[in-house]
């Protein structure tokens, strides 16, 4: 179906299904992070798996619990005696979706690999015209939602603003509506693992890596049960994480600014000057001499600010911490059973 040279498949003993012994379609993997989803798994596997199925590959369920405390694992774990093909990973807290993401694809095998919420706000109907763009040649094909309407009106109108000053900004072009549902071709893996930094901002990083990407658009569905944790200081880290991965604008913008206050406060001089001179000594001076040093004051630390958020960066990246641990899998072979990565 597809020349790809990517097409090696390391085959686990369980992803051998009984519908394809041969072995020889493609794997398809879909990676979903979960936190907090046990009851929306019997409908999501009901409805991924009826697509997934009538897809011509083979294809396992990464299932990445995102620290949940309502039994999520446990029910992922049932689910899989079902179908050998759900590979529940549990990580040892939640350490937020975006690393959830990063140990799902680099547990993927497959030689195509979705990316889906758990929630059903991402139909999963959607991947078979994903795996279709996949089979005429995209690396990545992204779903562009048509629509914010299951979003509130204040996220929605600081997320357009969000993405308007980030294309402004930033070097990367996020194309609007896009999120994180999308098919990524190996080789678009590939290079996202091969990416070092801790701080992850997926969107931006799967700008960033280039291939041809193909946009369908998509209607998002309402949640199916229980409710987003997105708040809005998560959002504001997660909007910051992706700008200051992606630009170091903030950081340069400080001397155009600095430049531009100290001219101004030299021209200010040069006018006191000129008036002390014509006009004697000027005593009612505080207002301006307030003025300019709560400005500047506040000018600096803003500053001092931005260069500290950018210095825990360096020092976080330093740390080489792991973005995750892992505290128990199944369905990946031995090694991981236990083993914290
Ligand atoms: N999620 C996660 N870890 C978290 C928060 C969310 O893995 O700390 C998952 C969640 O289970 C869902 C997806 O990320 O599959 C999107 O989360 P949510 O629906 O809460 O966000 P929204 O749709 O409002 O953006
Ligand atoms: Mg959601």
């Amino acid at each position: 179906i597809r020349p790809s040279g990517t097409s090696a498949m390391p085959t686990a003993p369980d992803t051998v299904s009984p519908s394809s012994p041969t072995g020889k379609r493609p794997l398809l993997s879909a990676i979903l992070p979960m936190y907090n989803e046990a009851g929306n798994l019997a409908r999501l596997f009901e409805r991924l798996e009826g697509v997934l199925g009538r897809l011509r590959m083979d294809y396992e369920i990464i299932c990445i619990d995102d620290g949940s405390r309502d039994g999520t694992f446990e029910a992922l774990l049932f689910h899989r005696l079902r179908n050998p093909r759900i590979k529940p990973v549990r990580l040892s807290r939640n350490f937020g979706k975006e690393a959830a993401m990063a140990a799902g694809l680099e547990r993927a095998a497959g030689a195509a690999v979705v990316l889906l919420d758990s929630d059903l706000q991402h139909p999963p109907e959607l991947i078979e015209a994903m795996v279709a763009h996949w089979r005429d040649g995209a690396e990545m094909v992204y779903a562009r939602r048509t629509s914010r309407d299951t979003d509130g009106w204040l996220r929605r109108t600081l997320t357009r603003a969000y993405y308007r000053l980030y294309r402004a900004l930033s070097e990367v072009d996020l194309p609007p509506g896009a999120g994180d549902f999308r098919l990524l071709d190996r080789r678009v893996v590939d290079a996202i693992i091969a990416m070092p930094e801790r701080r992850r901002f997926l969107k931006g990083m799967m700008a960033w890596v280039g291939f041809r990407q193909v946009a369908i658009p998509y209607e998002p569905e309402a949640r199916h049960a229980g409710s987003s944790t997105w708040n809005f200081w998560r959002l504001f880290t997660l909007a910051f994480d992706g700008l200051a991965s992606f630009t170091t604008l903030p950081l340069r913008i400080w001397s155009v600014i600095g430049l531009f206050v100290a001219l101004v406060a030299m021209a200010y001089g040069g006018v006191i000057a000129v008036r002390t001179l014509v006009y004697g000594v000027d005593v009612p001076g505080y207002a301006s001499l307030m003025v300019a040093t709560l400005f500047l004051g506040g000018v600096q630390l803003i500053c001092l600010g931005v260069l500290g958020d950018y210095l825990g960066r360096v020092f976080e990246e330093v740390k080489r911490r792991p973005v995750y641990l892992v505290a128990e899998a199944a369905g990946f072979g031995e090694a991981e059973q236990t083993a914290a990565k």
